[in-house]
């Protein structure tokens, strides 16, 4: 299966102020692309691999084979999370359904608690990674963050879950517009959130 990069829903400029129009631009024509191609070489070297979903390659690390676990980890990863975290982001104003606000509540006290123990997830992030909010095989909402391009839904993960909020915290998703200023980056993010998206992604 060869993959191919997604358009951007939005213009790229539309989230402006809070995410910058060049950083969009570059990170989504630049750097998913490179995932995007990088991920085709790997599976092209492999005739076995040829008719595995992403989602198939991605849950399935260990098995794949050794010369290409780390490039579709790191790739294969990086196309998931991007195309998943275009589709989080949105310039028009949204509202949490009245059923993920229920669950958040439920699962983390109030809708504030959940921002705050996400972002602090997102802050604590040491060098490059994700900040998630996943749904357990339980039902049970919980918050992680992951290195690199890896995502809870690998096999690798060390907490296992289904993503249905996610924050991009790699340098390369803030750095032009807020520098070393991650929590600033963070603090924005809230402002673009498409609450349509996550509300979706928790009826699935
Ligand atoms: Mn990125």
């Amino acid at each position: 299966m060869s993959f191919t990069l997604p358009p951007l829903p939005y213009a790229p400029e539309s989230l402006e102020p809070h995410i910058d129009a060049a950083t969009m631009v570059i990170h989504h024509d630049k750097h998913h692309n490179a995932y995007v191609t990088n991920l085709n070489t790997a599976v092209a070297s492999d005739a076995t691999l040829a008719s595995k979903s992403l989602e198939d390659l991605i849950k399935h690390i260990h098995h794949l084979p050794e010369s290409v676990r780390t490039a579709i980890r790191n790739n294969g990863g990086g196309h998931w999370n991007h195309s998943f975290f275009w589709e989080i982001l949105n310039p028009v104003e949204t509202k949490l359904s009245p059923e993920l606000e229920a669950k958040i509540i439920s699962d983390f006290g109030s809708v504030e608690a959940m921002k705050e123990q996400f972002s602090k997830a997102a802050i604590s992030r040491f060098g490059s990674g994700w900040a998630w909010v996943n749904k357990a095989d339980d039902g049970k909402l919980f918050i992680s963050s992951t290195p690199n391009q890896d995502n809870p839904l690998m096999d690798v993960a060390d907490q296992k879950g289904t993503p249905i909020l996610a924050l991009d915290v790699w340098e390369h998703a803030y750095y032009l517009k807020y520098q070393n200023r991650r929590p600033d980056y963070i603090g924005a993010f809230w402002n673009v959130v498409n609450w349509n998206k996550v509300s979706q992604h928790l009826g699935k």
